[in-house]
């Protein structure tokens, strides 16, 4: 069952959302050649606790940190330490806030200096995927079209969609019903109405689409060693079109 969340409650998201997004742009300011994830985590935990908020992805089946921190090859769910970014790294953090009782969710991949043209043209699409996606967020949609839209600007810019991992519904949990993939075919699903609340988020691949999970148990890389992006918003389905909670 997908929830449908009152105005009420999408004002209470927003404000999780506001909070996520003050953490991982703070975040992205402190992204520099030198910089060790561990203090990048530091600066989300400052943020979220400045403002009230509690971190929502600290003890979630155990994770033992604020934000995921997937650098380079790292596709999802890196575990913030000692490692030190490099000039001409991309970093992707995800992070998450609660604030009343409700979750925002959000990630972007940063570049650490200039990065390669490659490096570049991953975020750029990427990104681009995710904010084709959000266009289909809109009551009357079906949920495939979300992943249609992402997957065709993803595979049209060359690159490959991580199936393993999606997006989701999320409210009161961060995860909830349904799941959203990057991938499907426009006209099939459940269909959309105002109030469903979805975490939007492609993780693209520069090279094949196949992922296997280190040792550490969190930790998701690329198969072949490519770089891998991923950008994330929760968006609320509303009559007005999409409404983008994680921005400031
Ligand atoms: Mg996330
Ligand atoms: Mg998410």
């Amino acid at each position: 069952m997908i929830v449908r969340r009152s105005r009420a409650e999408l004002e209470t998201m927003r404000e999780a959302g506001r909070v996520t997004a003050r953490a991982l742009r703070s975040v992205g300011d402190a992204v520099a050649p030198g910089v060790t994830t561990a203090e990048l985590d530091e600066v989300a935990v400052a943020v979220i606790e400045a403002a009230g908020g509690k971190a929502a992805f600290l003890g979630y089946h155990g994770f033992p940190a604020t934000i995921c921190a997937s650098r380079n090859q790292q596709v999802v769910h890196g575990i913030p330490g000692r490692t030190r970014l490099a000039e001409g790294d991309v970093i992707s953090i995800d992070v998450g806030a609660i604030v009343d009782g409700y979750v925002g969710d959000s990630a972007r991949t940063f570049r650490v200096g200039t990065v390669s043209d490659e490096a570049r043209r991953l975020l750029d699409a990427t990104e681009k995927s995710l904010f084709a996606g959000i266009d289909r967020c809109r009551p009357g949609s079906r949920l495939q079209d979300i992943g249609a839209a992402v997957q065709s600007v993803a595979e049209g810019a060359g690159f490959s969609i991580v199936r393993e991992y999606v997006g989701h519904g999320i409210g009161r949990n961060m995860h909830e019903d349904p799941q959203v993939p990057n991938y499907g075919i426009a006209g099939k699903g459940p269909t959309l109405l105002s109030g469903m609340v979805l975490a939007i988020e492609p993780m693209v691949n520069a090279g094949g689409a196949a992922v296997r999970q280190l040792g550490d148990g969190w930790t998701v890389v690329t198969a072949d060693g490519t770089l891998s992006a991923h950008f994330e918003h929760t968006v609320a389905i509303t009559d007005d079109g999409p409404w983008i909670l994680t921005e400031e």
